[in-house]
């Protein structure tokens, strides 16, 4: 069964394109960065065939859900002859609420309650449900699976989940903390587990999944028991253009000051903070991390703020789950930059790091053990692979096997 995986970020769309079969066979896979600002770029990959890449502009998600299709079919670069050989699709939901606790088919009742999440992850859930909506009018009747990002954080206990507000406030609106990145938190956390050879179900992990947006989990015996983000994906760590952790009184008095309505305060916290509000020049750490090195002062602000956070985050965990076995580093940063890895790790000598500077030093994309071999606690990095738990749901829903 061919099915086409896609993960809409808020200014990224992850696609693979794999056979499921009995065996998992990957036939193409891609990134499409950049969208709506300029120079957008789409590298196509083929099983067997050369990297393909193309800049333009994209616009918008429909635009370049259009453009990977066209690739994807495209006699040279393509590896099927027209879309309609993709039997299913699955996407990547950031926020499913409490209406969500599993994957599901999509049917008008689930766009539904994909949109009422809208208001709690504002960049994201909206670019999904563009996804969804295009693969509709491109492939009439094919079968659409949502697999939410907030599906495996809820075993998180009450006592982590609820926020210190009136709790009639839950029960009327349940507002609580939802946690993200739930398939990479546990993808990760288990590949680590299984190239380690530990016990998912007996450990205490702490996985990092650092990209533009960001977030860190506590995984005690294979259960979320805390996540940095929350509500909405804003919460926790600092990330590209969303500000993480905020003392709420800060928001009440900057929006008195700045005379902002809730709109204002929205695009505040998520778009115009973060690493970019900082720093002033980009939410890229890639751009960042250069103008560092040139010596830009804000950009070096910004990334010691970055770093500080995580390394709090991990020793905040590791004093809620009592201890620390295993640490795991994904997501565009997590996964590409040694020097986060670096800065943050040599910090954790206090919870058993014993880090592996030579072997951190300029791996990218790569699964690897980063701490000495006699390590108490081990530190990995592992390339996420969402995509893949979301073909196999895909998979199995559809066959009526989930
Ligand atoms: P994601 O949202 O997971 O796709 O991650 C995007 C982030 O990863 C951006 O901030 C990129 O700058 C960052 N990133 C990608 N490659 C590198 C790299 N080689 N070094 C540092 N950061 C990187």
């Amino acid at each position: 069964m061919k099915i086409l995986v896609l993960n809409c970020g808020s200014s990224s769309i992850k696609y693979q394109l794999l056979d499921l079969n009995g065996e998992e066979n990957l036939l193409a896979k891609g990134l499409l960065e950049r969208i709506g600002i300029n120079n957008s770029e789409l590298i196509h990959k083929a099983a067997g065939k050369e990297k393909y890449k193309i800049v333009q502009d994209v616009p918008d998600h429909t635009v370049g859900i259009n453009l990977i299709l066209k690739v994807l079919t495209s006699k040279e670069y393509g590896v099927i002859h027209t879309v309609n050989e993709i039997q299913a699709v699955g996407h990547r939901v950031a926020h499913g609420g409490e209406h969500f606790k599993k994957s599901t088919l999509v049917d008008k009742k689930v766009k539904q309650g994909i949109e009422e999440c809208i208001e709690l992850a504002p960049l994201h859930n909206p670019a999904n449900l563009k996804g969804i909506m295009s693969m509709e009018k491109l492939i009439p009747g094919i079968p659409q699976v949502a697999v939410f990002d907030t599906s495996f954080h809820q075993t998180m206990p009450a006592y982590s989940y609820l926020y210190g507000l009136p709790y009639s406030l839950y029960e009327k609106y349940k507002v609580r903390r939802y946690g993200f990145h739930g398939t990479s938190h546990k993808y990760v956390a288990q590949k680590a587990c299984n190239i380690l050879d530990l016990d998912f179900e007996k450990i205490k992990i702490v996985t990092c999944h650092l990209g533009n947006g960001a977030s860190v989990a506590a995984i005690k015996n294979g259960k979320s028991l805390d996540t940095s983000m929350g509500f909405t994906p804003v919460d926790g760590l600092i990330m590209g253009t969303r500000c993480g952790s905020i003392d709420p009184g800060a928001i009440l008095y900057l929006a008195k000051k700045e005379h902002l309505n809730l709109e204002g305060v929205n695009k505040l916290i998520n778009k115009e903070s973060g690493m970019v509000g900082i720093s002033g020049i980009s939410s890229d750490m890639r751009d960042l991390e250069d103008a560092a090195k040139k010596g830009n002062e804000r950009a070096k602000l910004a990334l010691d703020m970055f770093n500080f956070r995580v390394v709090k985050h991990i020793g905040a965990y590791s004093a809620a789950m009592g201890g620390i076995d295993l640490i795991v580093f994904t997501g565009g940063i997590g996964e590409n930059s040694s020097f986060v890895r670096k800065e943050v790790c040599s910090k954790l000598g206090f919870i058993g790091v014993d880090f592996d500077y030579d072997k951190n030093e300029g791996l990218r994309g790569k699964d690897a053990i980063i701490t000495k071999p006699d390590s108490k606690t081990k530190v990995m990095v592992i390339t996420t692979n969402e995509e893949l738990v979301i073909a196999r749901d895909t998979y199995n829903i559809v066959n009526g096997k989930l």
